[in-house]
This record gives C-alpha cells, sequence and structure tokens, in this order.
C-alpha cells in the first residue's frame, strides 16, 4: 500500500520530465502567439458546477466523479475537466467586462473514477483553450487551427481532424425523435447502456463502441438532414474557411458531443498512433453553457486535449526533444576545512547560471573525483588550503584532463556551456 501510488495515477519521473517542459512550453507559446491567455483555476469546485456544467446523463457526472464531502458537509469535486471551471470564473470576475471576447487557456490535472488503461487514467493532465463571447465560425476555425498548430509545433504526424455539427435547441430536438424513431424497434439489439441512452440522451448512441452497437448506427438517420439553417450556414462557413487555408478534415456525422449545451460544431482530433484510445483531444461550440451556469447568453467554443496521450504519442513517433544539459561543473574539496570556501565558490558559479553540485557525503577527493566523472561535467574546480592562500583553486578541464591554477575571480571565464551530443 504504502509504496504504490493509488489505482490509475503515476509518477512523472526527472527521466520523463523533458517531454512535459518541451510540450507545456509548446502549448503556451503558440497558444498566445494566438492570443489566449493561461487561466489556473482551483482543483476542485462545488459538485454542483460539474453537475450542471457537464450535465447529469454524462458518463462523467453519471459515474466518473470524485466527490468528497468538506467538514461542513458541503459537496465538493476533484475537477474532471476544465472548461466548467473556466466558465465559473469568467463570470465570478466578470472578464467580459475588459473584452467582449475571452480567450483562455488552462494546463492542470483532471480526475475521472475510470477504469484504468492504456491512455486512460484516473489522475491525468490536459490542456485546453476557450473563447467566450462569439457565434462567429471563425471562432470555431481559430480554436481548430490553434489546436492543430500544437500538434504540428510538436512535430506529431499521423493525426486526422474529425467535424461536426450537433445542432442546436431548434433543429436537435426533431433530429433526437428521428433517432428514437430509427432505434425503437432496434432497441433489444443495443448495449445495455445505449438502451439507457435511449431514454435519456439518444444523441450518445452515436459515439458506442460497441460493435453490435456500430451494425445499428450505421444506417441511422444523419443530423445533416435535419440542421436548421443557421447551423447550416455555420458548418459550411467552418468548411469554407478550413478550405481555405488547406487544412484537411473528414466529416464524421456520428461525431457527438452528448449534452444540450453543446451546439453546432463538435470536433475530434485522432491519432493514428494511439489504438483504442485514439482521441488525443475533443472541442467543439457551447453556446448555451455560460447561461446554465447563471450567466446571460453567451456563445463560445473550446477544445480540451489528454497530455499523457500526447507525450506518448511524441515517444512512439520518437521525437528529439531538448534534453536536460546535465551538471556542468562540480566542486570537490581537498579536505573538510575547505568546505565554507567551496560553498561561496558554488554559489558564486550557480549565480552565474552554470549549474554545479559539490558532495554531501563526507567523500575523500578522489572518490569525489570519480563523482564528477560519473555526472560527466565539463570542468572539476578542486577547492584546496594551498591554492585559497593565493585566492586560487585548480580547474580540470574533464574533457582533456588537464589542470591549471586559476584565480577564483576568473573561474567563470573558464566555464563554457557544455555541448552535450
Ligand atoms: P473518451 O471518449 O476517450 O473517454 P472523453 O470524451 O471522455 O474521451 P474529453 O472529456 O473530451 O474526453 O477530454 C478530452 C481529452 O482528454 C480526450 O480526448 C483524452 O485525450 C483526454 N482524456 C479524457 N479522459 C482521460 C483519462 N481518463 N485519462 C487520460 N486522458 C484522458
Ligand atoms: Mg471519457
Amino acid at each position: 500500500m504504502l509504496s504504490r501510488a493509488p489505482k490509475g495515477t503515476s509518477d512523472i519521473l526527472p527521466s520523463q520530465i523533458d517531454y512535459w517542459y518541451y510540450a507545456e512550453n509548446i502549448i503556451k507559446e503558440v497558444l498566445q502567439s494566438y492570443g489566449y491567455r493561461e487561466i489556473r483555476t482551483p482543483a476542485f469546485e462545488h459538485t454542483e458546477l460539474f453537475v450542471r456544467g457537464i450535465g447529469e446523463t454524462s458518463d462523467i457526472v453519471n459515474k466518473e466523479m470524485f466527490t468528497f464531502q468538506d467538514r461542513k458537509g458541503r459537496s465538493l469535486t476533484l475537477r474532471p475537466e476544465g472548461t466548467a471551471p473556466v466558465v465559473r470564473a469568467y463570470l465570478e470576475h466578470n472578464l467580459s467586462r475588459e473584452n467582449p471576447l475571452s480567450k483562455l487557456f488552462y494546463l492542470g490535472n483532471m480526475f475521472r473514477c475510470e477504469k484504468p488503461q492504456a491512455g486512460r487514467y484516473r489522475q491525468f493532465n490536459q490542456f485546453g483553450l476557450e473563447a467566450i463571447g462569439s457565434p462567429s465560425a471563425l471562432v470555431d476555425t481559430e480554436i481548430i487551427l490553434a489546436s492543430w498548430a500544437i500538434y504540428q509545433k510538436l512535430g506529431l504526424t499521423n493525426l486526422s481532424l474529425m467535424i461536426n455539427s450537433v445542432g442546436c435547441r431548434e433543429c436537435r430536438p426533431e433530429y433526437l425523435e428521428a433517432l428514437k424513431d430509427y432505434f425503437h424497434d432496434k432497441k433489444k439489439l443495443l448495449c445495455p447502456d445505449c438502451r439507457e441512452r435511449y431514454d435519456k440522451n439518444p444523441l450518445r448512441i452515436l459515439d458506442c463502441k460497441n460493435k453490435q452497437c456500430q451494425i445499428e448506427i450505421k444506417n441511422s438517420p444523419s443530423i445533416f438532414d435535419y440542421l436548421c439553417k443557421d447551423c447550416d450556414r455555420h458548418f459550411q462557413q467552418l468548411r469554407k474557411y478550413l478550405d481555405s487555408l488547406q487544412i484537411a478534415y473528414q466529416v464524421n456525422p456520428l461525431l457527438v458531443r452528448g449534452l444540450d449545451y453543446y451546439t453546432k460544431t463538435a470536433f475530434e482530433i485522432i491519432s493514428g498512433e494511439l489504438g483504442a484510445q485514439n482521441a488525443v483531444g475533443g472541442g467543439g461550440r457551447y453556446d448555451y453553457l455560460v447561461e446554465e451556469l447563471g450567466g446571460k447568453h453567451t456563445p463560445a467554443v473550446g477544445f480540451a486535449a489528454g497530455m499523457e496521450r500526447m507525450i506518448s504519442t511524441m515517444e512512439k513517433q520518437e521525437i528529439k526533444i531538448p534534453f536536460w544539459e546535465g551538471i556542468k561543473v562540480f566542486v570537490a574539496t581537498v579536505a573538510q576545512e575547505d568546505i565554507s570556501a567551496a560553498l561561496k565558490i558554488i554559489n558564486h558559479i550557480r549565480e552565474n547560471g552554470v549549474s554545479a553540485e559539490m558532495d554531501f557525503l563526507d567523500k575523500s577527493l578522489k572518490a569525489q573525483m570519480r563523482l564528477a566523472n560519473k555526472l560527466d561535467v565539463s570542468h572539476t574546480v578542486i577547492v584546496g588550503q594551498e591554492e585559497l592562500k593565493e585566492q586560487k583553486v585548480i580547474l580540470k578541464n574533464m574533457a582533456d584532463g588537464q589542470q591549471e591554477k586559476v584565480a577564483i575571480s576568473q573561474i567563470l571565464r573558464y566555464l563554457q556551456p557544455k555541448k552535450k551530443g
């Protein structure tokens, strides 16, 4: 128990952290170049926010939330996703006052009590972006472009973009009726989950992975025969903009976001590398969410992506990233009495932005030199009484083994940044 992390969680070790730094930096860079600013919301919120914001019939609210009570008996939930918290913060801080279109992004842990498997964890990381305040298909286009640009900049290949429209309050009810009519006689053939979806949320049936359900889904009515003028025009606009940028996409009428707050555009980015859990991220428009959470009618659109799936794709595709260069300088001491002087010297080196390490285990000079070798430093500074008398140290170049006496004030001149292969 004590020596194992809880089920569905994992440690990101120092040997993997460079992938995370690299991905996080690119996400921040790309999104800021599109004018999105980072927002950091708490790791937990009032449970009601997610029940309202994600919807009672969703898998997340039904079975995946980590919910607990605080000491006063209020129900709190570890955030399973980022959109509802961002919209809560947008309303709480009245962000629309600063700007009629709020462009926000986030990075952080999410928590879902799912059955752990490859690409599916109980604590995982997402980045996401939200544009709150415009109904224009131009914003949907920008969200897709910005998300796509991140994967491009990371160097990922073998990705595809799927788009769809899920209609709106005007046209979706009629489509849902058509779906119900179609599945009515086929109910017995559907999986137990879909039988439940039939009553609660028939749109969700379309997204079922069950083989038998998929056979029935194949010939189901298409949303494109039901879209109202406004939704149809919006979808054509989006396609026009994507075409003009020569962004390749597939229209997938089975791609859905199940809830009433989702409207018009739904999209997903799929990786050919990931097997069953192949969606690196998904997004879409949510024109009714802000009012659902107590604000005034405010159209919005966003995207969220799993970082673990993104990083495992980077590893599979052997994306080259800049790794940590390691320690550059070792400061060794001849005897105990040299330690204070060595501390001053190592401080001076580090303050100048050069990484330096010393011994903490009372090792002999010989053992310290072995450690310096193991760390693969470019230089070792040897601090000893004799040289200290003249305000000097011995500087050993580890590449050629040359040693010379150097004035302490001159050390930095010799410590060129070391390049590693
Ligand atoms: P899925 O169909 O894979 O369950 P979802 O619809 O639950 O996805 P979203 O809520 O749209 O996913 O989250 C966006 C992205 O977050 C997913 O595409 C995926 O990359 C990632 N993600 C979702 N759940 C998990 C999880 N449990 N572990 C790791 N990553 C996840
Ligand atoms: Mg899920």
